[in-house]
């Protein structure tokens, strides 16, 4: 038996986060946000309300739907504030234990917290603290934050997160809730996306925007590198607690992992992953080809810009079931085609006798897009000419995206030509790094992390 096989052939993102301050009913609003988040995490989730009188938690594994599914839990988090997380593991198994939000009683009172990414010098900080008498209940690096804000002698909640966050390097997108307080952070380098929103007298704040256009909330503006912002009762207040003088967006998030109809660090998903699509088609043109399709959803968009520079065809003609759950068992290992038939079909009408396009976003092991091909082919497509939206991926992630090791990732070690041999494919093609960055907004100085396709890593990986 084999799960893996079946699972499609992506890097998954880890988490989504949410905060609703001063806003009735902030469980559900927390729990309707999560929904819009539901890409970023599906192992896990949870929310964190607070009223007068204390924190309120429910947190479990599997998808917000089941989570939250059974009649009263939404009632059992009263309050007009609340913070929220869906989950999947990057660092720590994916048991109860680590579900988030956290929620720890500290000596001035509760704190919850909602963290996204992944801290790269944990080990040496958790051996530090426990060799020092910490006791640590769950062995996710998010506990860490807490445990260095419980050891802080500073006054109050947002300077004693301030000084933890001195401490930690990596990628943290942070929402906490205390008793009078909502405080969101994000690291120097911005590496996670994370923003500000307005609802009536409230607050939302989001991974996302998509869960702010759901709750029908205003954007405001992105929480900054560098940034805390603390809401309270008199309003909001905001500190730089660190420079960020250099910026390692997620250029990931852009061609794979947002949704195309959120706006992430200042700029729209859907219109920079058309801009990669029509750099695709500029850049790496398909000779003779006819129509272009893309796989389904992550590729729609990119391939709709390739569409529209080389002036093909758009089709749809891979269906994909929505209900295939990612724990889909293949019976027997004779069947493993099967774990990617049940989630595309090809539409023979469409692809019988044409040269094809086929625009993905990206290829990680390849298993996925070599089956996808051969189907295309079975279907009687007359040639099939592979065109990628982002470079070859080299490199694994260490800031909160979960990839197979190098040596899974199928660019690591083979050529280009090599890896269009492998997935039979007429002819293969990505976008290069130059032209990745060329696509994407440089508004006020944005930088960019590229790590897993150049190797260039912004922030030091501890060993
Ligand atoms: S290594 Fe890749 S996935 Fe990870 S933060 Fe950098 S660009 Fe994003």
């Amino acid at each position: 038996m084999n799960t893996e096989q079946s699972e499609i052939d992506k890097p998954r993102a880890n988490c989504g986060v949410i905060g609703a301050w001063n806003i009735p009913q902030a469980s559900t609003m927390a729990y309707l946000g999560l929904y819009s988040l539901q890409h970023r995490g599906q192992e896990a989730a949870g929310i964190v309300s607070m009223d007068s009188r204390k924190l309120y938690r429910h947190a479990g594994s599997g998808l917000v739907a089941d989570v939250f599914k059974h009649k009263g839990i939404l009632e059992s988090l009263p309050g007009d504030a609340a913070i929220g997380h869906n989950r999947y593991s990057t660092t720590g198994p994916s048991s109860h234990d680590n579900c988030q939000p956290l929620l720890v009683e500290d000596r001035f009172g509760p704190i919850a917290m909602s963290h996204n990414g992944n801290l790269v010098n944990y080990k040496s900080l958790r051996s530090f603290l426990e060799d020092d008498g910490s006791l640590f209940s769950t062995s996710s690096d998010s506990e860490l934050i807490l445990q260095l804000i419980a050891r802080s002698h500073a006054k109050s909640v947002p300077e004693r997160l301030m000084e933890a966050l001195r401490l930690i390097e990596g990628a943290y997108s942070l929402i906490l809730l205390t008793k009078n307080q909502m405080i969101a952070a994000r690291d120097p380098f911005g590496i996670r996306p994370l923003c500000l929103g307005k609802l009536g007298d409230g607050y939302i704040i989001v991974s996302e925007t998509c869960a702010l256009d759901l709750l029908d909330a205003t954007y405001i503006r992105d929480i900054q590198p560098g940034e805390v912002v603390v809401i309270d009762k008199s309003g909001l207040k905001q500190f730089q607690f660190a420079d960020s003088k250099k910026r390692a967006h997620c250029i990931f998030e852009f061609v794979y992992f947002s949704r195309p109809d959120s706006r992430i660090f200042g700029d729209n998903v859907d219109k920079t992953r058309r801009k990669l699509g029509h750099y695709l088609a500029m850049g790496h043109p398909a000779k003779g080809a006819e129509i272009v399709i893309s796989v389904p959803d992550s590729s729609n968009t990119a391939a709709l810009g390739f569409a529209h520079e080389s002036g093909l065809r758009y089709e749809m003609a891979l269906i994909r079931n929505h209900y295939v759950g990612r724990t889909f068992i293949e019976p027997e290992q004779r069947m493993r085609d099967f774990g990617v038939k049940i989630k595309f079909n090809p539409v023979a009408g469409v692809l019988k006798d044409k040269s094809i396009v086929v625009v993905d976003d990206s290829i990680v092991r390849g298993t996925t897009l070599k089956k996808l091909i051969r189907h295309i082919r079975n279907s009687g497509a007359a040639e099939v000419h592979v065109r990628i939206s982002s470079p070859p991926i080299i490199r694994p992630c260490f800031y909160g995206m979960d990839f197979p090791t190098q040596e899974e990732l199928i660019a690591s070690s083979r050529t280009i030509p090599e890896i269009k041999d492998h997935m039979e494919a007429d002819s293969l093609e990505y976008l290069t790094p130059e032209e990745l960055l060329a696509s994407v907004p440089h508004n006020n100085g944005q930088g960019y992390c590229t790590a897993c396709f150049t190797g260039d890593y912004p922030i030091k990986i501890e060993q």
